[in-house]
């Protein structure tokens, strides 16, 4: 899978997705990044992107002229025949918030362009003219699209087949069936006189399913109870679920 990513900090987003997992995929072949500098598209002797908002008000807006020259560049390294389905995606804290679904969906593409904005934004005729998605990380204002894009280069790089070494890591993972994970625990068996679980121990792997998927409920009503909306319950999971929530209003 091929990313691109415009930027005004292309040594911060190679940098950030050049170790561990991800790094060693790009290593492998499995994965592309390819950090472009909108700067160098700039057609100012001096290089510069910003230039004042008009209306007034604080800050600089990054001028269309060279995101839209950098979006023509990224566009000619793919394909032609992949060239028109592209999707670029410009991060902003003004867009659909992205979740590990939006993850699944990505992972099926063959290339992303990711759109990092800076200062207080980019020219709006220039998002109209190349942008398909409008992304944010969360309900916050960050100074620059680099983490987000980076953030989600990896979500969707590690559902990417053979980036993680054991695929099956990624599939029972948090917000599989709308649920978050279970808690995990390795060795020592006593730390600190702290047990693990002893149905862990067990051997028995029924009771481990079934103690694991109760503790993923558990764990996603007390920390994210929106999710139990949409989650995937067997009937007796419902049950469970039911006598949770009774035990909680008994609790009040
Ligand atoms: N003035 C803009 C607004 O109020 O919507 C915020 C601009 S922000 C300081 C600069 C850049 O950071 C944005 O163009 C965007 O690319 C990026 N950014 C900031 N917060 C973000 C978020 N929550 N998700 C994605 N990108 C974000």
């Amino acid at each position: 899978m091929n990313f691109y990513v415009m930027t005004l900090f292309p040594d911060m987003v190679a940098r950030g997705l050049n170790e561990s997992i991800i790094g060693r995929a790009t290593e492998k072949g499995l994965l592309s990044i390819t950090a472009v500098d909108i700067r160098d598209f700039s057609e100012d002797k001096h290089k510069r992107v910003d230039d004042y908002p008009y209306g007034g008000g604080a800050g600089m807006v990054m001028a269309p002229g060279p995101v839209v020259r950098t979006c023509e560049y990224v566009k000619g390294l793919i394909p032609e025949e992949r060239r028109e389905k592209v999707k670029v995606i410009y991060l902003t804290p003004q867009g659909e918030v992205f979740t590990q679904k939006k993850a699944e969906e990505w992972a099926k593409e063959e290339d992303l362009i990711f759109l990092c904005g800076h200062y207080e934004g980019i020219d709006e005729r220039a998002l109209d003219m190349v942008v398909t998605d409008r992304v944010s990380a969360g309900d916050y204002v960050l100074t620059g699209g680099e983490l987000p894009a980076m953030m989600m280069i990896d979500a969707v790089s590690r559902l990417v087949p053979g980036v993680l070494n054991n695929e099956v890591s990624a599939e029972f993972e948090s917000f599989q069936d709308n649920l978050l994970e279970y808690p995990q625990y390795t060795r020592p068996e006593d730390y600190n006189g702290c047990r693990v679980p002893e149905v862990l121990l067990s051997g028995h792997h029924a009771n481990i399913e079934k103690w694991r998927r109760e503790q993923s409920i558990l764990r996603t009503l007390n920390a994210r109870p929106d999710l139990l909306e949409h989650a995937v319950l067997s009937k007796s999971e419902q049950k469970f679920l039911q006598e949770l929530l009774q035990r909680q209003e008994e609790g009040k």
